[in-house]
């Protein structure tokens, strides 16, 4: 089971929350405190954020900046690169996550989160049979998350909560833990696993699992979809909670 983190709110390095803080995903990589599938996170990792700078050069004035990735197959902890840059790299909308592949699925950086449709970044923490997700010829991967991010792609995010409902009546195995952003909201799902949620004065973090001990980290009931924008954060149930 994989570890993931999304942030909104004001511009701040991808260093500040993925590689700094105590608990971060650098340290989940190798030593993760709430994971209860997997021990580590070794399979790779990937960080997506928008870029206004890139915006701007393409389209003064109109959205929310470009979609940028770096993923890899590799572990995160020994990414001195990823290290170097990291500090560089500061955006108001981040999705990051690292991996551990369930039994099967292909290791390869284009089978990391996050996903992407050039408009909404996306990481999926969990497992899904494959055989319940339709065959799409722009999933990136073979992995489970790629068809599934491919799937509420096409559905539309915004409905991602009665697409995960979906999924998850059809295979009552699968876990379906979703970071998805679009540069302006944050949306993710409890299916299955650990979510937590800080709120700080400069923005909005959503993680697998908290990255320090400060104490307004709050958890996320499981079978809820979290939707951030506009300095809000709201708590739905899904369908199939009870
Ligand atoms: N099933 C996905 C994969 O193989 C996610 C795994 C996970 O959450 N650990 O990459």
């Amino acid at each position: 089971m994989c570890r993931h983190l999304g942030w909104l709110g004001e511009p701040v390095t991808i260093a500040s929350l993925v590689l700094d803080p105590p608990c971060g995903l650098r340290v989940q990589s190798y030593a993760p405190r709430r994971q209860k599938h997997g021990l580590i996170n070794a399979d790779g990792w990937g960080v997506g954020f928008f870029d206004p700078g890139g915006q701007e050069r393409s389209d003064p004035g109109i959205g929310p900046g470009e979609v940028r990735r770096w993923r890899s197959a590799s572990p995160l902890w020994g990414d001195v690169s990823f290290a170097s840059v990291a500090p560089a790299l500061r955006s108001n909308c981040i999705v990051a996550a690292v991996r551990s592949a369930s039994v099967g699925m292909p290791i390869e950086s284009s089978a990391s989160a996050p996903f992407s449709d050039g408009s909404w970044l996306l990481s999926h923490n969990g497992v899904v049979d494959r055989g319940v997700l339709p065959l799409s010829p722009v999933a990136e991967s073979t992995v489970d998350s790629a068809l599934l991010a491919a799937l509420i792609f096409d559905r539309g995010p915004a409905n991602l909560g009665d697409t995960i409902a979906e999924v998850g009546a059809a295979d009552s195995g699968a876990r379906l833990n979703i970071m998805a952003a679009n540069g302006s909201r944050l949306l993710a799902t409890t299916w299955g696993d650990t979510l937590s949620v800080l709120r700080r004065s400069d923005g909005v973090v959503l993680a697998s699992e908290p990255y320090d001990d400060h104490p307004d980290w709050q958890d996320i009931p499981d079978r809820h979809l979290v939707d951030v924008s506009g300095g809000q954060v709201t708590l739905t149930p899904l369908k199939g909670s009870s």
